[in-house]
């Protein structure tokens, strides 16, 4: 369990978090309308403003999963289960949280996911290596 000092800590960083993710977001579709007025009317070459909205796109779908997870990590921790690891239900640690706010896995669970996902990625490409030797 974290104690009510530690609750608050996680509470401001999960929210200074927020404000940052919100503030960049903003920056960014700035800089992107900046670039497209700098094109002027008559030259804007419609392959470039394409890609730059699909950057756009992008980029806010990034910050939109982002976000869930923040928002996500707030109702935990308004329900007190924030400390609760996700797979294996064991405390995840308050200096944890804290580097990580939006992780729900403890140490140990992440590390097993990470080892299980380096063996899946081992086992594609020994099998990408097998295709490459038969031919
Ligand atoms: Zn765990």
């Amino acid at each position: 369990m974290l104690t009510p000092e530690e609750t608050s800590r996680l509470k401001e960083a999960l929210l200074e978090a927020e404000r940052k993710l919100l503030q960049n977001a903003q920056v960014s579709l700035q800089l992107s309308r900046d670039r497209a007025a700098d094109t002027g009317r008559d030259s804007i070459d419609l392959s470039i403003s394409e890609e730059m909205l699909s950057t756009d796109l992008r980029l806010r779908d990034r910050e939109k999963k982002l976000l869930s997870k923040i928002r996500g990590a707030v109702s935990r921790l308004e329900e007190g289960t924030i400390d609760e690891c996700e797979d294996c239900g064991d405390p995840i640690g308050f200096k944890r949280l804290l580097a990580r706010p939006v992780t729900t896995l403890c140490i140990h669970c992440k590390e097993s996911r990470e080892e299980q996902e380096r063996r899946e990625v081992e086992v594609v490409r020994a099998e990408l290596e097998e295709t490459a030797l038969e031919e």
